[in-house]
């Protein structure tokens, strides 16, 4: 279902996409930045779990950071990647930089998780859950990314000055 599975055909045609400027291009024109953020926000579709999705050919489907990541390290690297997992507690993020998306494992990934999410004002907390978040974030961002940084105001206000990951 996603990259963590392609088969030889799939990682031959991802390798030849991330070298291909126009595909690298079509990946660009769905990321924007929004003001206050250091994340690279995707504005294309995505997955139940609140991930991008980028179709880098015809027919094939990978999710969106990863194809950042292989577009930066190389598809062999991220083959030998069990998962990739956001520091920036931002599903949507595609900026491939070690305070944002970097190399870990589920049992690494899923004790961040469990650590970050009982922080006051964590995004992975937020009560919309993070499918319902990164789809009106992602709808925001279409929008204008702007709104994003108001979202992203709101929530502050809320929770308080700890919700700094963003
Ligand atoms: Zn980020």
């Amino acid at each position: 279902m996603t990259a963590r599975r392609l088969d030889a055909a799939g990682r031959e045609q991802l390798a030849a996409s991330v070298a291909d400027p126009d595909t690298v291009n079509r990946w660009r024109a769905k990321t924007v930045r929004v003001p206050g953020s250091g994340c690279l926000w995707w504005t294309g579709a995505i997955s139940g779990r609140g991930h991008g999705r980028f179709w880098y050919a015809p027919g094939r489907v990978v999710v969106a950071h990863r194809f950042a990541w292989a577009k930066e390290h190389g598809v062999d690297s991220l083959a030998a990647i069990e998962v990739l997992g956001h520091r920036c507690d931002n599903p949507l993020c595609q900026r491939i930089d070690p305070e944002h998306v970097v190399a870990s494992s589920y049992v690494e990934n899923r004790r961040e998780w469990a650590i970050r999410k009982q922080i006051t004002g964590s995004p992975l907390g937020d009560p919309r859950g993070s499918r319902r978040r990164a789809r009106e974030l992602r709808d925001l961002a279409r929008r204008d990314p702007l709104l994003v940084a108001a979202d992203q105001a709101r929530l502050r206000a809320l929770y308080g000055e700890r919700l700094t990951l963003w």
